[in-house]
């Protein structure tokens, strides 16, 4: 079930603070529902009329990106997310023919491991025995 949200705010500092994703956000306003998306964000709303949509339309409601593992752009391509040495990830996309495209929506993570699907040697210990 969703909410008719009838103003959004745009105050672009709210705008900047990060996507609360449709979770809370929801302000009453002159008597209608107003939905701001930043997050730990107070007051100082900046309302602009919406004509009355369903929440879901106003933030991007794709799972984000939750550090490395191998995830599945809407496209189908495989996004391989790994860090790197100053502590930001890197996004590296499979297939030719995606890897020149832009703008890519990354969907549902496929695995933990960035290298998903290739298989690497499994590392065996050997414990003394008597
Ligand atoms: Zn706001």
């Amino acid at each position: 079930m969703s909410s008719i949200v009838h103003y959004e705010c745009r105050n672009p500092d709210h705008i900047r603070a990060g996507s609360r994703r449709g979770i809370g956000g929801t302000v009453i306003h002159h008597g209608s529902v107003g939905y701001c998306d930043g997050v730990n964000v107070d007051g100082a709303h900046r309302w602009v009329p919406t004509g009355g949509v369903p929440i879901e339309y106003l933030y991007d409601g794709s799972p984000a990106v939750d550090g490395p593992g191998t995830y599945r752009a809407n496209d189908g391509a495989l996004v391989h997310v790994r860090p790197s040495a100053g502590g930001k990830l890197l996004f590296e996309v499979d297939g030719g023919r995606f890897a020149a495209r832009t703008d890519l929506h990354v969907g549902v993570k496929l695995s933990d491991d960035p290298d998903w699907p290739d298989t690497k040697p499994v590392g065996i210990a050997f414990l003394p025995a008597d």
